[in-house]
């Protein structure tokens, strides 16, 4: 999508600071983090949020879901950390393109889940 931030950023248009990529994975850091440790993991190909996700694209967004393990462990989040996808207006979701947040390095507070 020619107009998505994550998009261009993805496609390394718009700077970022990028702690994992490959051919279908992009991961940066978020640009106003809530925690120590805050990535955001987005795929390479435009996805709206987890409610667009279907079969002609599920593999891409699993490929996101797989490299947070390699990525929670390369920022030492060996304690543990939180994985969040906002969807859609009431759970706040203000990029309009699939991303998982990567929470860690504190011990979380109150829990919502
Ligand atoms: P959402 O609220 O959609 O779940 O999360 C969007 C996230 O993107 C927010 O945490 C916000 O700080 C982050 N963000 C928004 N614009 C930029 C940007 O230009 N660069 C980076 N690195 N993060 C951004
Ligand atoms: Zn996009």
């Amino acid at each position: 999508m020619s107009d998505c931030l994550f998009c261009k950023i993805a496609a390394g248009e718009i700077p970022s600071t990028c702690v994992y990529e490959d051919e279908d994975v992009f991961a940066f850091r978020d640009i106003n983090p809530q925690a120590p440790v805050h990535v955001l993991v987005v795929p390479k190909i435009h996805i709206g949020s987890v409610s667009e996700i279907n079969s002609e694209n599920a593999a891409a967004a699993s490929r996101c879901l797989e490299v947070i393990g390699g990525i929670a462990e390369k920022e030492g989040l060996e304690n543990g950390y939180r994985v969040i996808s906002n969807c859609g207006p009431d759970a706040g979701q203000t990029v309009h393109h699939l991303h998982f947040h990567i929470l860690g390095g504190v011990k979380m507070g109150e829990k919502i889940v």
